[in-house]
């Protein structure tokens, strides 16, 4: 198989697993998929042995005409030649319609493309995504453990995260220098039901955890917070003064969050 290595192609070439990254979607029998980087199908084949309707988004030029030429009586299919960053999910969909996303991702994008579906979640039900290892431990981990960070709080906020399966690399052609999980993403934001606003509370997360080796309030205060309105603010949310922000929760974050005074949390620096 010929592949752009600058695209992220690295095509799974084990039929087991194409099959339990379909599965993982769940029943999909009459709702929309939406298949991001469709490649030479590997996916999309059992994919559409389950599902309604699938829309395959695929940047390469010459594999979105070969599907295109492969799907071009399958009325279900419809494929896509765009980059799935320029993509607006809502223009595709019916009005309230919430997709189901799938895809085994171009990794040079994973960041990328996990902000934009964040972004974008009032029209996803869930997403099963296969990511870097190392990546897909970040966005599962548990506070206080090692792999918890600012790429977690942030999935956590939008979606409850489970880490399926990992692959080798001997699963993909050509093989990638790094092993491979399948992530499924249950969209269910709480932001509602912690408090807080999606844009401030950001904002605050990525002050929080500015850098690893600080405190939660040497970040705070680095970022321009006054020393003593964030001690009364860990103070009242329950947080030691020395925590870290890798080792507190997001309720005790949005605690936290909510108790700062309104016109730090716009301070310059953030
Ligand atoms: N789904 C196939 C598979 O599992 O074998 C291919 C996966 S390969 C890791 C990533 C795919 O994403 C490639 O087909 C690549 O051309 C495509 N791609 C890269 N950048 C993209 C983008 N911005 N938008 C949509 N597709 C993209």
């Amino acid at each position: 198989m010929k592949h752009k290595p600058k695209l992220g192609q690295n095509f799974l070439v084990d039929p087991g697993a194409s099959q339990r990254i379909a599965d993982a979607a769940g029943d999909v029998s009459n709702r929309t998929v939406l298949e991001i980087g469709p490649g030479h199908g590997a996916i999309t084949m059992p994919l559409l042995a389950r599902c309604g309707h699938l829309i395959a988004i695929e940047l390469d030029t010459s594999l979105f005409k070969e599907l295109q030429f492969r799907f071009r009586d399958r009325r279900q299919v419809q494929v896509l030649h765009a980059s799935i960053l320029e993509t607006k999910l809502e223009s595709l969909l019916e009005p309230g319609e919430k997709a189901i996303v799938v895809g085994n991702l171009p990794y040079y994008i994973t960041s990328d493309i996990l902000l934009k579906l964040f972004g974008e979640h009032a029209h996803i039900d869930r997403a099963v995504l296969m990511v870097q290892r190392e990546v897909a431990d970040r966005v599962a981990a548990a506070p206080g453990s090692r792999d918890y960070g600012l790429l977690s709080a942030t999935a956590q906020m939008y979606a409850s995260v489970q880490n399926l399966f990992t692959l080798p690399p001997s699963a993909f052609s050509p093989p990638p220098e790094v092993h491979s999980s399948v992530l499924r993403m249950t969209f269910a934001p709480r932001f509602e039901e912690l408090g807080v606003d999606a844009i401030g509370f950001d904002r605050f997360l990525h002050q929080c955890f500015a850098q690893k080796r600080k405190t939660l309030a040497n970040n705070l205060r680095a970022a321009g917070h006054e020393p003593e309105a964030i001690r009364s603010a860990l103070d009242g949310a329950g947080i030691s003064p020395q925590a870290r922000a890798e080792a507190t929760s997001l309720e005790a974050m949005a605690a936290l969050y909510k108790l700062l005074p309104a016109a730090d949390k716009t301070s310059v620096g953030s």
